[in-house]
């Protein structure tokens, strides 16, 4: 526990110490500290876009430019004074980086890096080309910083400045990550279906982190300029951008102070580089660039989680669960039992040829469990994914609760009471318990990004946190809410999913094969589990191969053939059904 103590003591230890730095240190040393400051916070925003959310951009520094050149035109041209320049710096980089993100996040992850090369190659032509900015000579004559009526035109006096804005940032975005939103941020990487089966806008938290990245730059280049009170463009080409990306990546991409450490690796490292190599070549820029991807190879290849991961072992694991208040949050009233919940209405899905769901009629009442059998790919998981809202139908229409969800996304399902698992379990491995089933609590939550980055979400996070405990002790998870998802047997992985669909407390759980690959006690528990959520007025709509597990649980059957109904019925009626005996119950004993 003392290594405990020492953890949480850390952030204090460090500011005492920066705050003592530029009373000791060379001049040099503090100018040095300046350009790790500003790299971190570069480096920062890589983090959170990169390291937690599995997009990658390549134009950060033309986002520092943009920082950079904004607050130099208004200070001089307009001779404004620095504050005025930074309203603008972050205004001018959120704006590009709305409409970059708008144009390219809704095409999936893999166009960002793409337009973010062009964007940096771009822009970077843009400045040495803008007479008005002073082409390729740059902008001098950038006024320092006046804070207070104090100038902070000494490096040692913006150091300050530059330390308490990085230290502002990474309580920030330490905030963001604990958060709702950083629980989905965090789940970025790993597929897209979870997420939005859970009521996530991808594109919105997807925009977000690419905005805060590029507000983070925008304020780099904000300090970078009335720094050095000169810029000219080439500090805002590819290069820098590469090399910002290279700290967030060899600091350790999934901690925030991974930024601090691979900020002040970057500088440190290229400040001995450009001592070196001059005396080995002549050639010593070309060079460098060789060197840095020589490292980054290696970096790659050899401690891919960034020096974080090396220190990491040695520190104490945190265990502490999160805050949990007294009361959940608040419920939703479930309809009448007995009224019908859902209903599906000749409902048809192609692929090309293929005609996977044939014209599916039924409907299911508040309260039941429905079983859906047939044998391999009859059609029943794209059936689910119709429901869902995962798949839209060709033609037919789905309502549930009256309503028409056939054309709906699967977000605003989701809001309305709808939770699902998969056939193939989609947890987060490196998440613990306790924070995948809080996925499932968004779409009950409503804090948004700015709330969750000052922690003003703290009082409704306690409530989603109780509720998700109450979710995992319900399945018998209870007491691994803080172990990783990924530590878990497969039985406990599906068991996990059903919390997860509990905490969004759904009116109907929609559950694909939930006891594929169980064990025969644990399939006994399993259905013990269902019932007692079916207690809680619950209704499930289930897919399953094990013929005693369905006949002994569900209350109806619907029993699906080549993509169309062959029939439904109560458990008894489909076993006594020749026909059904005949195309799939016997086919399989
Ligand atoms: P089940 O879950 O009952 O085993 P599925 O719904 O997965 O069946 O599949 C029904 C049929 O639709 C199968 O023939 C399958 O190959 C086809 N199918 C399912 N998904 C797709 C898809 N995304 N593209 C093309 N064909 C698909
Ligand atoms: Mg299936």
């Amino acid at each position: 526990m003392r290594s405990q103590r020492l953890l949480r003591a850390f952030p204090f230890l460090a500011a005492v110490l920066l705050a003592l730095a530029p009373l000791v240190l060379s001049p040099f040393t503090v100018t040095l500290m300046n350009y790790i400051g500003i790299g971190a916070i570069v480096a920062l925003g890589l983090v959170l876009l990169t390291g937690f959310g599995g997009l990658t951009s390549f134009g950060q520094a033309a986002f520092v430019g943009i920082g950079a050149y904004a607050t130099a035109y208004v200070t001089t041209a307009l001779g404004l004074p620095a504050i005025a320049g930074l309203v603008l710096s972050l205004a001018a980089t959120g704006a590009v980086a709305l409409f970059l993100g708008a144009i390219t996040l809704r095409l999936g992850g893999h166009f960002l890096p793409l337009s973010t090369i062009a964007w940096g190659i771009a822009i970077y032509f843009l400045f040495a080309n803008i007479p008005g900015l002073g082409a390729y000579d740059g902008v001098s004559g950038i006024p320092p910083i006046v804070l207070a009526g104090v100038s902070l035109q000494a490096d040692g006096a913006i150091y300050y400045l530059i330390w308490a804005l990085l230290a502002a940032g990474m309580w920030g975005i330490a905030n963001l990550l604990d958060s709702r939103e950083g629980r989905a941020i965090r789940s970025l990487r790993g597929g897209a279906t979870m997420l939005a089966s859970l009521g996530v806008d991808l594109f919105r938290v997807r925009l977000a982190i690419f905005l805060i990245a590029a507000l983070l730059a925008g304020l780099a280049g904000w300090l970078y300029a009335h720094m050095l009170r000169f810029i000219s463009p080439s500090p805002f080409e590819m290069r820098p951008s590469i090399e910002f990306l290279f700290m967030a990546m060899a600091g350790g991409a999934t901690s925030i102070y991974g930024a601090v450490i691979g900020s002040a690796l970057v500088i440190l490292l290229k400040n001995t580089i450009q001592d070196i190599l001059p005396h080995l070549s002549s050639n010593a820029t070309q060079l460098e660039i060789v060197v840095f991807a020589v490292l980054l190879i290696l970096l790659l290849q050899y401690a891919r989680g960034g020096v974080i991961s090396l220190v990491r072992r040695f520190l104490p694991v945190k265990l502490s669960l999160p805050m949990a208040a007294a009361d959940g949050l608040p419920t939703r009233t479930m309809p009448q039992p007995g009224i019908a919940l859902l209903r599906l209405d000749t409902i048809v899905r192609r692929f090309g040829g293929l005609v996977a769901v044939n014209r599916v009629s039924f409907e299911m009442k508040s309260g039941e469990i429905m079983g859906l059998i047939g044998p391999n790919g009859a059609g029943k998981s794209t059936l689910f994914n119709l429901v869902t809202g995962a798949l839209k139908s060709n033609s037919g229409q789905i309502t549930f609760l009256g309503r028409d969800i056939s054309r709906a996304p699967q977000r605003a399902i989701a809001k309305l009471g709808m939770a699902r698992t998969f056939q193939h379990v989609k947890l987060r491995p490196a998440m613990t318990l306790i924070d995948n089933t809080l996925i499932g609590a968004y779409p009950r939550t409503t804090s948004g990004f700015l709330r969750c980055l000052l922690r003003l979400d703290r009082a409704e996070d306690a409530r989603a946190t109780r509720s998700a405990l109450d979710a995992l002790t319900f399945v018998g998870l209870g007491d691994k809410a803080m172990e990783l998802a990924g530590n878990l047997p497969l039985g406990n992985q599906r068991v996990l999913e059903i919390a997860r669909a509990l905490a969004a407390d759904p009116i109907l759980i929609v559950l694909d094969e939930p006891a594929a690959g169980l064990r025969k006690a644990e399939k006994l528990a399993l259905a013990a589990q269902l019932r007692a959520i079916q207690a809680r007025g619950v209704s499930i709509l289930l897919v399953e191969h094990d013929m005693d597990f369905v006949m002994g649980l569900c209350d109806r059957i619907v029993v699906l053939e080549f993509g169309s109904m062959l029939m439904e019925g109560s458990p008894a009626e489909v076993r006594a059904s020749a026909r059904v005996q005949e195309a799939y119950l016997g086919g399989v004993a």
